[in-house]
C-alpha cells in the first residue's frame, strides 16, 4: 500500500518544483533565524536569493556533525523556544551530543513520513505492531510508534530489552509486524527458541529493521528464523529520525527516500564534488520542510549510491542501497554510536594505563560485544592482583558512562597491543556483516 499516493508518485518534473520551492523557503528561514547558518553563507559569498535552481545548491557550504556540537544544545535551532514540543539527542556521545528539536508541525510530518515507511515495509491499518525500538531520546522507538497511530495501526510500545516478556507478548497479543534493530531481532529469536517458541506458530508477516548496518546474508537470517518478511528502514536524527528512506516489501531492493521532504546528494568525501546516480559516497541530505531544526548539506558520513531506476512498487522517489560503511572511524554497537577517541579519552584519564589499546567487536548470540584491550605499567603487574581490579573496575564503570554501552575491559602487559608501522589499527571488527 502506499499510504501517500500523491507526493510518493510524482513525476519528476513536478517534484522538483515541489523541492525547489520549499528549499527556498528553508533557506530563507534559516539565513534569518540561525546565527551559523547566516555566518556560513557570508564566508562563501551566497544569499538565499542565489539559489535560483536545485543545480545551485552545490553553492552552499556543508554542514557537520561538528557544527551541531559547536552550537551545543540549541544553537542550530531556527524557531523559539515556545514553538519546540519535542528534544531528541544522539546517544552516546559523550561532552556534547547533537541536539534536535521539532515543532508540531515537524512532529506531524515525521509521523507522516513513518506512516508511509511502514505502509513501504507491508503495514496496514488491521496490523498489530511490536515496536522493539528503544524509547527515549533515541529518535527509533517514538518515530516507529508516531507513524504507527498515524497509519491506525495498532502500536505495541515495548521498547529494547526484557525479552522473555517480549516473548509472552508477540505469543498472546499476536503482532503480526515487528520493528527492532536487525541484531536485537536475531537476539529475541534466539532466546525464542531455547524457551520453544516456534516462529511458525506466531503472526509475524512482515520486519522492519534500522539503526545499525546489516548486510543481505543477515536479511536471510533473519527472514529464515523469524518467518516473514524483512525489510530496511533509515534514517538519522539530525535529519529527522527514521522514515527518511524505507525499502518497499515489493522490490526490497534500496530505500526510496523521502524527496518531498529531503534533497539528497552524493558527493565524493575527499573534494566534496557531487557525484551522479550511481556512483558511490558520502550521502548529504537537506531537509526543506522542516521547521525547528533545518539542516543544509548535512554530511552523513555513510557511504551508499542512489538509483533514479523505476521501481516495480510505483513509487517515483529515487532509492539508496544499503549503506555500506562511514567516512569517519564511528561505530554503531547495539544501535549506540561509539568512537573510538572517546573510549581513548576514558582510558587516557586513567593513572596507571599506558597509551596502547586496542577495541574488539564480535557478535555474540547475535548481540554485539566490546571489548577494550588496553595495557597498563609493569610495575602493576609485580605487585597484588587488586590494584590491576580496581582500574579494571574503574574503566569499565567509566565506559558504561561515556558511552552508554558495556564493555568487558581486559588490562594486558606492556607491549602486548601489536605495534603498528603506520596507523594503529585501534579497531578490530569482527563482525561479519
Ligand atoms: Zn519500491
Amino acid at each position: 500500500m502506499i499510504y501517500d499516493i500523491e507526493y510518493e508518485t510524482l513525476p519528476r518534473e513536478a517534484l522538483e518544483a515541489i523541492q525547489l520551492r520549499r528549499l527556498q523557503n528553508t533557506l530563507e528561514r534559516a539565513y534569518a533565524t540561525v546565527p551559523f547558518y547566516r555566518k556560513k553563507f557570508t564566508e562563501v559569498g551566497v544569499k538565499p536569493g542565489d539559489i535560483k535552481s536545485l543545480k545551485d545548491l552545490r553553492l552552499l557550504p556543508f554542514t557537520t556533525k561538528q557544527d551541531l556540537r559547536d552550537n551545543y544544545p540549541f544553537g542550530m535551532f531556527a524557531v523559539p523556544m515556545e514553538m519546540v514540543v519535542r528534544i531528541h539527542a544522539s546517544s552516546g556521545t559523550t561532552g556534547q551530543p547533537t541536539v534536535v528539536g521539532y515543532t508540531a508541525r515537524d512532529i506531524n510530518t515525521w509521523a507522516t513520513l513513518m506512516a508511509r515507511s511502514l505502509a513501504a515495509g507491508g503495514a496496514t491499518r488491521g496490523d498489530i505492531i511490536h515496536n522493539a525500538f528503544g524509547y527515549g531520546l533515541f529518535t527509533g522507538g517514538l518515530g516507529v510508534h508516531y507513524g504507527a497511530e498515524k497509519l491506525g495501526a495498532s502500536v505495541i510500545p515495548v521498547s529494547g530489552g526484557n525479552t522473555k516478556r517480549q516473548i509472552t507478548i508477540m505469543k498472546d497479543f499476536g503482532p503480526t509486524i515487528i520493528t527492532a534493530t536487525p541484531s536485537y531481532v536475531l537476539h529475541l529469536a534466539e532466546i525464542a527458541s531455547e524457551l520453544g517458541v516456534d516462529f511458525r506458530d506466531l503472526k509475524f508477516k512482515y520486519g522492519i529493521f534500522g539503526a545499525e548496518p546489516w548486510s543481505e546474508n543477515m536479511r536471510e537470517e533473519i527472514e529464515r528464523k523469524l518467518h516473514l518478511k524483512a525489510v530496511d528502514i533509515y534514517g538519522l536524527s539530525e535529519v529527522i529520525g527514521p522514515g527518511v528512506s524505507i525499502e518497499c516489501h515489493e522490490a526490497q531492493r534500496g530505500m526510496h527516500i523521502a524527496e518531498d521532504h529531503f534533497i539528497p546528494e552524493i558527493i565524493n568525501p575527499d573534494t566534496g564534488e557531487p557525484l551522479p546516480y550511481g556512483e558511490t559516497g558520502e550521502l548529504i541530505f537537506t531537509s526543506i520542510t522542516k521547521e525547528a531544526f533545518p539542516v543544509l548539506r548535512y554530511r552523513t558520513r555513510d557511504i551508499t549510491a542512489i538509483t533514479p531506476e523505476p521501481c516495480i512498487c510505483g513509487r517515483t522517489l529515487v532509492r539508496m542501497k544499503k549503506v555500506s560503511g562511514r567516512t569517519d572511524d564511528m561505530l554503531i554497537i547495539r544501535g549506540v554510536n561509539v568512537f573510538p577517541s572517546q573510549i581513548e579519552s576514558v582510558l587516557m584519564e586513567t593513572e596507571g594505563v599506558e597509551p596502547h589499546y586496542q577495541l574488539q567487536v564480535d557478535r555474540v548470540d547475535n548481540l554485539d560485544k566490546l571489548t577494550v584491550m588496553v595495557e597498563v605499567g609493569e610495575h602493576l603487574f609485580s605487585d597484588t592482583v587488586r590494584p590491576l581490579q580496581e582500574i579494571e573496575k574503574k574503566i569499565t564503570k567509566n565506559i558504561k558512562e561515556t558511552i552508554g554501552v558495556s564493555a568487558q575491559v581486559k588490562l594486558v602487559e606492556p607491549k602486548t597491543i601489536q605495534r603498528s608501522e603506520g596507523k594503529a589499527v585501534r579497531v578490530i571488527d569482527n563482525r561479519k556483516l
